[in-house]
């Protein structure tokens, strides 16, 4: 099965959670653009050089730097069957650019699923993240400036990927299993 699937969400939802189970099940990487971010600025490279500042302050990385790292990730071979993308695209010049590294790979798309939460929760969550791992970004300024750019700048994408038929919208609210599974019941009747 090649499943070709994108995860939207805002921040506190629990993509990167999520992201984890599904792949797993679908046997498909899980691509995380925040966690190669962190990864690159643990390791000091120059992109987590690039990138580390707007991820303090709860902005976006640059668009090229970003369309960039994920070309090159979904290069990788065991890209090549199917993947998760977790926290991309986020902009509309992203989409654009995914559509192009998909186009000249002759696929598409198989499903967007967008993970929707309740924005006290998600920072109800992402708080008592922090205390547990002491996330760089997930103090409580920051985390209202991340909830703010991703109404304004990621939200939309839904509504895209919606004209083009390939949203399915779920619940993030209550226990981590029964979000899984409503995720996979959703997505079943598009996965063969
Ligand atoms: P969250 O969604 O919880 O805010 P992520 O781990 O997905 O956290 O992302 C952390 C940070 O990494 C973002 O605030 C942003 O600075 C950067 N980032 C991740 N993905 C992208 C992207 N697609 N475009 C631009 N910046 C990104």
């Amino acid at each position: 099965m090649s499943a070709r699937l994108v995860l939207l969400g805002p921040p506190g939802a629990g993509k990167g959670t999520q992201a984890a189970r599904i792949s797993e099940r679908l046997g498909v990487p899980a691509i995380s653009t925040g966690d190669i971010f962190r990864a690159n600025v643990a390791e000091q490279t120059e992109l987590g050089r690039r990138a580390q500042r707007y991820m303090d302050a709860g902005e976006y990385v640059p668009d090229e730097v970003t369309n960039a790292m994920v070309a090159g990730r979904l290069a990788a071979d065991d890209a090549a069957d199917g993947f998760l993308l977790d926290g991309y695209p986020r902009t509309p010049d992203q989409v654009r650019q995914l559509d192009g590294m998909l186009e000249s790979a002759g696929t598409g798309l198989t499903a967007v699923v967008e993970i929707t939460a309740d924005v006290e929760e998600a920072v109800a969550r992402m708080l008592k993240r922090a205390a547990e791992q002491g996330r760089a970004d997930d103090n409580e300024a920051v985390i209202r400036r991340r909830l703010e750019v991703y109404a304004e700048q990621t939200a939309p994408l839904a509504a895209t990927y919606a004209d083009r038929g390939l949203l399915v919208r779920v619940d993030g609210m209550g226990a981590i299993d029964a979000v899984t599974d409503r995720i996979m019941a959703a997505l079943a009747p598009r996965l063969h």
